[in-house]
């Protein structure tokens, strides 16, 4: 398959290297994480030394990916290239790159991206990094192995919630084919990424279901530290509920907002083909795309949800642009 990105230069910047620090996002998804591996362990295939960070390290979800083991949670050491993947603004990395040298290459898909590094790898048509990463991986004409086309497919499985998001075009499955053709097992990879779940997360979902609200198409919960405690569930995330509120026919946009142990809330948006939530998100400091975006707020659960509700509110009601 040719590539369609202006890969060139980085594929450059790439071959001159041979210490490359590779850093994702902070609370990681499928596609951060795929698309770390996928880019890490082809490149040390290539014999380069490669080392993979996320200030959070991996889900349990995601570690049985191999490579998983390797990623830690601070750099160590000299680097001659840094490159920073699934990440919309530098904030995303958390402490991950402190003391480090500014990022060489972003590898993004977020419509709200920064360009924030001396080479922008950005197309917010690519349904998840990992379909950037598989273009790249191309140009440096290095093998796919199984391990590389997991971590990639798992990628492309969790950002397009199985295919079903409204990005998914044709080459998506040109893609996913080529990508199974190196033996890998879709169907277990795509349990692991969006059917299996802990009886906590299924439990703290409880505790959001039951102050489910909506008005105007918009769908609405939160989950605080207590829900968090009394569920047992270990994670800072809402454990994926965000896509049940999402399923609800009467809704053109859902919400959730989740307490975090520093106080903040944490604001998850997701919208129907036709809504833009990443406008809204990007003003209260975060990012996403059309489709999906999130924001930390400071401040206290109600106050948070009152401003981002009248917002979001006002958007859907084309009060100001979506
Ligand atoms: P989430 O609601 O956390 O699943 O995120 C939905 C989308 O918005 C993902 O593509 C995230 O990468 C993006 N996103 C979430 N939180 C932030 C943030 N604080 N800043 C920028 N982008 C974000
Ligand atoms: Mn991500
Ligand atoms: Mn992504």
């Amino acid at each position: 398959m040719q590539s369609k990105y202006p890969n060139r230069k980085a594929v450059e910047k790439i071959q001159q290297s041979n210490r490359i620090l590779l850093v994702t996002h902070i609370k990681p998804d499928g596609d951060a994480v795929g698309s770390l591996l996928g880019l890490g362990l082809a490149l040390q295939e290539s014999g380069r030394q490669v080392q993979m960070v996320i200030e959070d390290g991996i889900p349990l979800s995601l570690r049985r990916l191999t490579g998983s083991d390797q990623i830690r949670k601070k750099a160590e050491g000299e680097f001659d290239l840094v490159i920073v993947v699934d990440c919309s603004d530098l904030g995303r990395v958390g402490k991950a790159l402190d003391g480090k040298p500014a990022p060489d290459i972003n590898i993004d898909h977020h419509i709200t991206n920064e360009e924030f590094a001396e080479l922008n790898l950005v197309d917010a048509h690519a349904v998840a990094t990992a379909e950037i990463i598989y273009a790249l991986l191309n140009d440096l004409e290095l093998s796919l192995t199984p391990p590389v086309a997991a971590a990639l497919l798992t990628g492309l499985i969790t950002d397009t919630l199985g295919f079903r998001t409204s990005n998914v075009r044709p080459e998506t499955f040109y893609l996913v084919a080529r990508l199974m053709e190196t033996s890998v097992d879709l169907p277990e990879l795509y349990r692991r990424a969006l059917v299996s779940r802990s009886f906590e997360a299924v439990k703290f979902w409880s505790f959001g279901l039951a102050k489910l609200e909506q008005a105007d198409r918009l769908v609405w919960t939160s989950l605080t530290m207590n829900d968090r405690r009394a569920a047992n569930y270990p994670g800072r995330d809402d454990a994926d509920l965000i896509n049940v509120l999402s399923s609800i026919d009467e809704m053109d946009v859902s919400m959730i907002f989740v307490e975090q142990p520093n106080g903040n809330i944490k604001v998850s948006w997701r919208a129907q083909p036709g809504f833009d939530v990443a406008v809204v998100a990007k003003e209260f400091g975060g990012g996403g795309h059309a489709a999906a975006a999130g924001a930390e707020i400071p401040g206290a659960m109600q106050e948070v949800q009152d401003k981002a509700l009248e917002r979001t509110r006002l958007a859907l009601t084309g009060g100001r642009h979506v």
